[in-house]
């Protein structure tokens, strides 16, 4: 059956200049796949959505979130990251079980679709992470996530031994990799929680199962210089003698670099998905995204988890990582466009899949916003990074279905989201003693 949206302005994201303009067109999809943009004749089985006065924009990608940590938010304020990890954020995740996993997921999903955003890759903590895949499975976001994995010892004794850690996640990739929205991601934390035997192990497997990794890079200075006195060298060439570069390899962060981790990079097309929120919020410092994207590096953006955040917003993320290059660099270091098309299409492209854009035969992940509250004719690019909020997201689709609307995610009842929450919090805070 063809689902046929009429009469919206559409924004496609598409990378020539016309990609930031609107035209009006019509929008058909089948098996969630774009099949026809423009003037597009009715035939008498269509399901006809009517947008007249909407804009419809490719959904937003955001390739760097926790979704086991939205509860946590506003339990760990204020700190900087590796207090914000040892004393809080770990302790808290070792504290979690099968149904808090889920009440958090389920949280995060929510507030992740009814703001627009379509797909994610995901790190979820050591245990329960089927809990994550379950909530995404009931909601229809598109996800990419992996478990945790840390076999280093820490303070707060969250981690596994190499071969659990292993086997968790081949098991996890056996049930949940699949061909359609949901997949697995290997993710190792980041190098002070990884052996090395771990992170060559990882990079082996999830080659052979053809699965993207995801970890976290060079995000703060105390970790740069823990991860030189751990390997004798920098996280990016530690990384890459592991095996963890490529164009199936996304780390988050990459805030302090030195010239030959940058070349890296770009010569591995190793995606960079850059979290200008959590980086500001953790003090970790501004990554160099113009310079990097000039060099040729990949940067999409991401919120990260909601305790450095404290939001899951891609319109708070955008506006932010265009405000804070142009402090540093000048006005309009970082334009508007740029930073939608970071947004949408290069979350797709650091994902691997045919999305970000309205085009025909990119996949059908719409949001759907209602411009009448605050533009009145400038710059639509313009708009969604600067002006707009989660408050003009009227719908969200997602392969072809239609999963948020108004505020709500259509598979949950918002209330009891919330409430589950809230018990859930309790268990983990009395656990954790924090
Ligand atoms: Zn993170």
């Amino acid at each position: 059956m063809r689902t046929v949206l009429r009469g919206a302005e559409l924004l496609p994201c598409t990378p020539s200049p016309a990609g930031t303009r609107l035209v009006r067109a019509d929008l058909a999809f089948v098996a969630g796949r774009v099949v026809a943009i423009g003037d597009v004749p009715a035939e008498p089985d269509d399901v006809s959505v009517d947008l007249r006065g909407r804009w419809v924009l490719p959904g937003f990608v955001q390739p760097h979130i926790h979704l086991v940590q939205t509860l946590f938010r506003g339990l760990a304020d204020d700190m900087p990251l590796m207090d914000w990890l040892q004393n809080r954020i770990w302790p808290l995740e070792r504290a979690h079980d099968v149904d808090s996993v889920y009440a958090s997921a389920r949280l995060g999903i929510h507030e992740l679709l009814t703001g627009g955003t379509t797909a994610i890759l995901d790190m979820a903590t050591v245990s329960h992470t089927d809990s994550v895949f379950h909530a995404a499975r009931e909601a229809g976001i598109r996800m990419w996530c992996g478990s945790a994995m840390m076999d280093r010892d820490n303070l707060a004794g969250l981690g596994t031994t190499l071969d659990v850690a292993m086997r968790t996640a081949n098991d996890l990739a056996d049930r949940w990799h699949g061909p359609d929205l949901l997949k697995y991601a290997y993710a190792p934390r980041f190098v002070p929680s990884c052996s090395d035997e771990l992170l060559r192990a990882v990079a082996r497997e999830a080659r052979l199962r053809g699965c993207l990794l995801h970890s976290h890079a060079s995000e703060n200075l105390d970790e740069v210089a823990l991860v030189r006195s751990l390997t004798g060298t920098d996280n990016i060439h530690h990384l890459r003698e592991q095996g963890l570069s490529g164009a199936d390899v996304v780390l988050a962060h990459c805030i302090h670099l030195s010239e030959s981790e940058i070349e890296s990079l770009a010569l591995t097309r190793t995606h960079v998905a850059h979290c200008p929120s959590s980086n500001q919020k953790l003090a970790s410092g501004v990554c160099q995204v113009p310079e990097l994207m000039a060099r040729g590096v990949h940067v999409s953006l991401a919120a990260d988890g909601a305790p450095c955040n404290n939001r899951l917003d891609a319109f708070a993320e955008m506006r932010l990582a265009a405000l804070i290059q142009g402090t540093r660099l000048g006005a309009g270091a970082l334009p508007a466009p740029v930073v939608l098309r970071m947004a949408t299409a290069h979350g797709a492209e650091a994902l691997g899949f045919p999305g970000g854009e309205l085009a025909v035969g990119k996949v059908a992940d719409l949001v759907v916003l209602d411009p009448d509250v605050l533009w009145t004719g400038g710059e639509p690019a313009s708009a969604v990074v600067y002006t707009m909020d989660p408050r003009a997201v009227r719908q969200t689709w997602v392969g072809g279905r239609k999963v948020a609307e108004d505020g709500r995610v259509l598979a949950w009842d918002s209330a009891e989201t919330v409430s589950l929450s809230r018990g859930s919090l309790g268990r983990v805070r009395a656990r954790a003693a924090l």
